[in-house]
């Protein structure tokens, strides 16, 4: 069984550690929370107080973190991965960010002697809780061939995209689609509401009909139809508006560089912004209905706890 590094034990990176050691692995794990490093601890893994520690004797180390800048202080800052990890060791980034910042850690690990791989998921927490992510995974074939190894036990699905970056390029169209759609499904919902449609009816239909969605089917915005949305808890985060506005808007950064127009993406962006500027960034993203049904108040407070959601 293998030595595992891993650096970021937040909503997904707690629960993929827990199946990596269900999974027979020793893993050493840092984050810079109390709170998330304790809860790692709880599901068996050891804890490290510098990320030095957490990558020593490791043969892979996996780093799961917010956005890009916290992807190139862990990797390149310092006391970073490669100040002080070994050349055989393989690095596996499985946070979402953008492919500037993939490409920068790509070159930083090659120019060190490191094998190096971006390696984004989709599926949220409940997905990272069943071990069944979906893993996108860029790089050269033999990097992809052995990340590969050491990812199965968190996944359903390992899809080798191609070239440096190609799974970050994967996870920002992915989840352009997600965020359009969670956006269709809440104005679906609420209409239906005041239309006088039954809630639980009205979804039975539309799962099995042509305005399905993973959205639709994990995220109901409404109470009392998925049991597990955060709808049902106030909205607490399993996927926060912060990082949803991240990700809309690392598919405005690429269509911008493609010359792509993104008309409804420019609109969903301005939907998150307007939920994260009144003070809503830790809320779940489903909150959004909360611009459609009027519910929307500037300056609510953010819930402490999650619910087993989804992404
Ligand atoms: P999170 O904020 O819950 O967890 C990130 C963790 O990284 C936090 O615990 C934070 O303390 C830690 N961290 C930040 N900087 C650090 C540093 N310098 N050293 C050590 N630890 C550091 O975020 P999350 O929801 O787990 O998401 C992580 C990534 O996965 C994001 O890029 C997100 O877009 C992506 N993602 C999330 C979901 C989801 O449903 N939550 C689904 C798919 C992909």
């Amino acid at each position: 069984m293998a030595s595992i590094g891993w650096i970021g034990l937040g909503h997904m990176g707690g629960p993929m550690t827990a199946n990596l050691v269900a999974a027979g692995h020793t893993v050493r794990g840092f984050d810079l929370s109390e709170e998330a490093l304790a809860a790692a601890v709880g599901h068996g893994v050891t804890a490290a107080g510098s990320i030095a520690q957490a990558i020593e004797g490791a043969e892979v180390v996996f780093t799961m973190l917010p956005k890009g800048e916290h992807a190139k202080a862990v990797y390149l800052g310092e006391g970073g991965i490669l100040e002080t990890v070994g050349t055989d060791v393989l690095l596996v980034d499985s946070s979402t960010i953008d492919i500037e910042s993939a490409q920068a850690l790509h070159d930083a690990a090659a120019a060190h002697g490191n094998r190096f791989v971006d390696a984004p998921v989709s599926g949220g927490i409940s997905g990272a809780e069943a071990g069944t992510l979906t893993f996108m995974v860029g790089g050269h074939d033999d990097a992809v061939r052995d990340a590969s190894a050491y990812i199965e036990p968190m996944a359903g699905n390992i899809i080798p995209t191609g070239a440096a970056t190609t799974g970050q390029a994967a996870k920002i169209c992915n989840n352009l689609m997600l965020f359009i759609n969670l956006a269709s499904t809440s104005e679906g919902a609420v209409l239906a509401d005041r239309l006088g449609l039954d809630r639980k009816v009205f979804w039975d239909i539309a799962s099995v009909s042509s305005g399905d969605s993973w959205a639709l089917r994990t995220w109901y915005p409404l109470p009392g139809v998925v049991p597990t949305a955060a709808s049902n808890n106030e909205f607490a985060p399993t996927f926060t508006t912060e990082l949803a506005h991240k990700d809309i808007n690392l598919a405005l950064s690429a269509a911008r560089q493609t010359g792509t127009p993104l008309v409804l993406a420019e609109q969903v962006s301005s939907m998150f912004e307007t939920l994260v500027q009144d003070g809503k960034k830790g809320l779940d993203c489903s909150a959004i209905v909360q611009l459609v049904d009027g519910t929307h108040q500037p300056g609510a407070a953010t819930p402490a706890t999650t619910t087993g959601g989804a992404a």
